[in-house]
C-alpha cells in the first residue's frame, strides 16, 4: 500500500511504499533528498492519520471558542498541545493534518490579540483611574 510522505524541508507530499522504509528518496518538491523512517509504521499510519486529524479539529474546534471566550489561557493550552501533536506526528513520519496547523495559527492569533487586550486594558486602568476617586469616598 502506498502512503504519501511529507518532505520534512518543503512539506511537499510525497508517495512512498513499504520498499522506501530506510532508504533515501528525491523530493519532488525541492530535490532534496529525504530519509524516509525505518520504523514508519505502515500498519499503523492510516489509523493513527484518523486520529491526527481528529485531534486537529477537536483543538481547532478549542482554539475557535477562545476567540469568543476571552480567556488567555484557553488559546495558550490550545496552542501547546497543537504543538506537541503535530511534533509527535512528525516524529513518528506521519503527514501533519492541515486542521493541527490551522488550531496552531488560529490559537496563537487569539492568545496574541488578548494579551493585546489586556495589557491595553491595564495600561488604560493605569492611566484614567486616579488613586483620588477612591480616597474621596
Ligand atoms: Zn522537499
Amino acid at each position: 500500500m502506498p502512503l504519501v510522505y511529507v518532505c520534512p524541508e518543503c512539506r511537499e507530499e510525497m508517495i512512498v511504499s513499504r520498499r522506501h522504509r530506510g532508504t533515501d528518496v528525491p523530493c519532488p518538491g525541492c530535490r532534496e533528498s529525504v530519509s524516509v523512517p525505518k520504523n514508519l509504521a505502515f500498519d499503523s499510519l492510516t489509523r493513527d492519520a484518523v486520529a491526527d486529524r481528529r485531534a486537529g479539529y477537536r483543538l481547532l474546534l478549542v482554539a475557535a471558542a477562545a476567540c469568543v471566550l476571552w480567556f488567555p489561557i484557553i488559546p495558550a493550552t490550545a496552542w501547546f498541545w497543537a504543538v506537541v501533536r503535530i511534533r509527535r506526528t512528525r516524529d513518528e513520519g506521519r503527514t501533519v493534518p492541515e486542521p493541527l496547523f490551522m488550531a496552531r495559527t488560529v490559537a496563537a492569533t487569539a492568545f496574541c490579540a488578548q494579551m493585546a487586550y489586556y495589557i491595553a486594558l491595564i495600561n488604560h486602568l493605569e492611566t484614567y483611574m486616579d488613586p483620588g476617586v477612591f480616597s474621596s469616598w
